[in-house]
């Protein structure tokens, strides 16, 4: 007996045609799923979800998120890695995975801003303590590890206000007492400096214990993908990480995957053209007179200098600093008091090519006015007392954004 003629939904959904296998190419395929599909009941039952060994579901990985969880790896010097919705979500994992009720957080208080929201926010509801510290100030960390810390956040450069703490300094007291350091690594993106290692600064013994990223940023490099990644060297911290990531459902889509593959490649020489135009106009805004202070770790007189020097590789003092060693495109300036809030209101709308926005690492410059004095417990020393306003460098030519930046100037305050 013949076997009966399919419907045509049914032959399109089950057509036997499979292509010729090795398909080679500059960029990896993009594979797609939520269900994988097993070749018999027993690889169902025993194919491992927890490692690379093969496929179960959609959530837990595919040939895609693999390459570019091993690709991750390779930028940051680790060993794992998780990629999950958003940088936001990479935060939230971390805390979710390591943090219980009783335990205690401790945070930079100049961190990005929505992972102390969420330590405000649900963490406190489940009984979990945070305390700010200041990450200039190793002692003060020091002073405010407890019993009860669990997870020591660090970051470097600082968002909004680029302070560059003492890195090496910061992990050797987390070793000491035997609490887990994550290190939020949107800025240095696995290029400005070695999280797992700190190669190259004199003394330095240990790296972090986690490097997180908002892939968003540099990564994606376009402004058009959410993502972020959770990277280790130790796989019993990995699965910790894991098993979390595991019970929040907290996959990516393979279309997202296959943008940031895509942007990867070039992500050393764009962060150093963003790098050298930051820096350019970084210096060039030293000599505007309404800039009481502006904000750029290789900066001299910034905050952490010369913690940024030791870690990001521009050692040698005796070149020209601005430039030496890695620096991702970001720096603020502090408007004079004396200026009114609308007077900066009208410097940030009278800028054509700067665009009003949040994030930072695609090709349009941005500009966010902050209010410092609702983001810190308290007004920082080393801070001169004015109106913050970041500014996010893109891929536009120096001179263009100079002179949008004078004609703004000359707008508000002249
Ligand atoms: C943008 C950013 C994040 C969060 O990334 P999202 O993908 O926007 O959630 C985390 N940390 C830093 C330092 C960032 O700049």
């Amino acid at each position: 007996m013949s076997t009966p003629v399919r419907d045509l939904s049914t032959h399109l959904i089950h057509h036997p045609y499979l292509p010729p296998a090795d398909f080679v190419a500059p960029q990896p395929g993009v594979f797609k799923a939520s269900t994988v599909i097993f070749p018999n009941v027993v690889a169902m039952r025993t194919r491992e979800w927890k490692d690379k060994s093969g496929y179960t579901y959609g959530l837990h990985g595919t040939p895609t998120t693999f390459i570019l969880e091993e690709r991750l790896c390779a930028l940051e010097g680790g060993l794992q890695c998780l990629l999950v919705p958003s940088g936001l979500a990479a935060i939230a994992n971390v805390a979710l995975a390591l943090l219980k009720t009783g335990d205690e957080v401790l945070i930079p208080d100049n961190a990005y801003g929505p992972n102390k929201t969420l330590a405000e926010g649900e963490l406190k509801a489940f009984g979990i303590t945070h305390r700010y510290y200041d990450a200039l100030n190793p002692a003060d960390l020091v002073e405010k590890i407890s019993p009860q810390t669990r997870l020591v956040w660090v970051e470097a450069a600082g968002s909004c206000t680029l302070e560059f703490p003492d890195l090496p300094a910061l992990v050797e007291i987390c070793r000491a007492k035997g609490v887990i350091s994550a290190l939020d690594n949107t800025w240095g993106a696995g290029l400005a400096f070695r999280p797992f290692d700190f190669a190259g600064v004199p003394g330095a013994r240990y790296g972090v214990d986690i490097s997180m990223q908002a892939l968003t940023k540099y990564p994606s490099g376009g402004g058009d993908v959410l993502m972020g990644s959770i990277i280790t060297t130790d796989v019993a911290l990995h699965m910790r990480l894991k098993l979390t990531h595991m019970r929040l459902g907290l996959g990516v889509s393979g279309n997202d995957t296959e943008m940031v593959l895509r942007s990867l490649p070039s992500i050393a020489l764009r962060y150093g053209a963003h790098d050298a135009s930051t820096r350019a106009l970084a210096v060039w805004c030293t000599q505007c007179p309404e800039f009481a202070q502006v904000l750029h770790p290789a900066l001299q007189n910034s905050p952490g200098h010369a913690s940024w020097r030791a870690l990001c590789g521009a050692q040698d003092a005796s070149q020209d600093a601005a430039l030496l060693g890695r620096a991702a495109g970001l720096f603020s300036v502090m408007l004079h008091s004396r200026y009114t809030r609308d007077q900066v209101d009208l410097f940030c709308d009278s800028l054509a090519l700067f665009k009003l926005g949040y994030s930072w690492g695609g090709p349009m410059s941005l500009v966010v006015p902050y209010e410092l004095a609702e983001m810190r417990t308290h007004w920082p020393a080393h801070l001169s007392r004015g109106h913050l306003v970041r500014f996010s460098i893109g891929l536009e030519a120096v001179a263009d954004l100079q002179a949008d930046l004078q004609q703004a100037l000359q707008k508000a305050f002249h």
